[in-house]
């Protein structure tokens, strides 16, 4: 499973590029998509964290960084508080849970 948020123009892009919303490789494999539209309001905690080691197993955290911003999955541009977005959830088998509002309010 996948879960993107995208800029409006990135979003457009990808339209563009599949207009059936998905890779036909990936449909023929099952996948299925859903795209929700979102006023994006960053988590408080919102940050990247970069785990090392040479195991699953072994994984530690060695840098954790917050972002100002929710950033674009494709353009990596930020996508400011208040300004609609796309989020992507990519999946195969039963419906994929809702995530969607932890980045925004549905619109
Ligand atoms: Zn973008």
């Amino acid at each position: 499973m996948s879960r993107r948020i995208l800029c409006p123009d990135c979003n457009e892009k990808r339209k563009a590029k599949y207009p059936s919303g998905l890779h036909p490789e990936d449909r023929a494999a099952g996948f299925q998509v859903r795209v929700v539209l979102i006023e994006v309001k960053k988590p408080e905690q919102h940050g990247i964290d970069v785990y090392e080691g040479n195991s699953l197993s072994a994984m530690a955290l060695t840098k954790h960084e917050e972002l100002p911003a929710i950033m674009c999955d494709d353009c990596n541009q930020a996508i400011p508080d208040g300004t609609r977005a796309y989020a992507i959830s990519m999946w195969r088998g039963g419906e994929m849970g809702a995530w969607e509002q932890e980045f925004g309010k549905v619109v």
